[in-house]
């Protein structure tokens, strides 16, 4: 006899790949019903046999996605819906003064990162490059449930190969809010009045100024004096200190003493620059749940 259960999930669920984690999850597990993101927290509809959904929420917490954080799961018996088949991802519930917590941006990961540098991938060399294990969720979010029509993403329509990767649960990007390609995402160019490239001006001890999804950023070369003091200088900023950039964590710990929390950190504080709307919600996520 299936049962139906209502299951709630709190805690970092929406904008780390959870949705799709779910589906796979539910469908692995032969679970029926549907799953949602509802204000800041994730609902599931959950039909099957009680042996079965007690494995389904076992592995809600032992398989999670390596960024979500479960601070509470809430179970709720509801009537056994008879008539659902299959399992699937639904339009999300609009907020309504509920609690959130907006998903912190995440350092592009591995598997992005082999594509970024295949010459046969259809991303190669795409700066914007994402999955749902990666990529900007609080520098894009304007408000909360996190779908795409409530990111800065949602001016671009994306093409035909990108919305089939979005729409295949068994593709990695199903369901990546930000998902781009060089034929349908955000670009980048730098309009140089002397013709130089970008890195040419770092690296010539020049500044220049990035406008990223979140605002703008000013660049310069950390180990040149003189750039650095230009920086002080526009900024009006005399003493404070700057914003390193990195190429990683390893990088990071040759130049400064790591704590396990700064590193799970380190993607969240790259962004510390961004907008007040970031700013805010990275203050939120300092207490970072273990
Ligand atoms: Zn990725
Ligand atoms: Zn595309």
């Amino acid at each position: 006899m299936d049962a139906a259960w209502r299951i709630e999930v709190h805690g970092t669920v929406q904008g780390v790949g959870f949705r799709p984690f779910v589906h796979r999850l539910a469908t692995g597990i032969g679970i029926r019903g549907h799953v949602r993101n509802a204000g800041g927290h994730v609902v599931i509809s959950a039909t099957g046999p009680p042996a079965r959904l007690e494995a389904f929420i076992a592995g809600l917490k032992t398989d999670r996605p390596e960024a979500a954080r479960i601070r509470d799961v809430l179970v709720t018996p509801g009537a056994p819906g008879g008539d659902v088949t299959g399992f699937e991802i639904v339009e999300s519930e609009t907020a309504s003064g509920v609690s959130r917590e907006i998903p912190p941006d995440l350092a592009t990961c591995g598997e992005c990162l082999r594509e970024l540098f295949d010459p046969a991938n259809r991303r190669y060399r795409y700066p914007f490059i994402n999955c749902t294990a990666c990529g900007p969720r609080a520098t894009i979010i304007e408000s909360l449930p996190y779908d795409r029509v409530r990111t800065s993403m949602r001016g671009f329509q994306m093409c035909a190969a990108c919305a089939a990767e979005y729409h295949d649960p068994t593709d990695r990007r199903f369901h990546a809010e930000p998902i781009a390609c060089a034929s349908c995402g955000p670009r980048l160019r730098f309009p140089s009045m002397t013709g130089e490239a970008a890195v040419d001006v770092v690296a010539g001890g020049g500044v220049i100024a990035i406008k990223g999804l979140g605002g703008f950023q000013l660049v310069c070369d950390a180990i040149n004096d003189e750039p650095i003091s230009r920086v002080r200088e526009i900024k009006a900023r005399d003493a404070k200190p700057l914003a390193v950039m990195v190429r990683d964590t390893v990088t990071a710990g040759a130049l400064a003493d790591l704590a396990e929390t700064d590193r799970l950190l380190a993607p969240v504080r790259a962004h510390r620059a961004g907008p007040t709307a970031a700013r805010r919600a990275v203050a939120r996520r300092v207490p970072w749940d273990a």
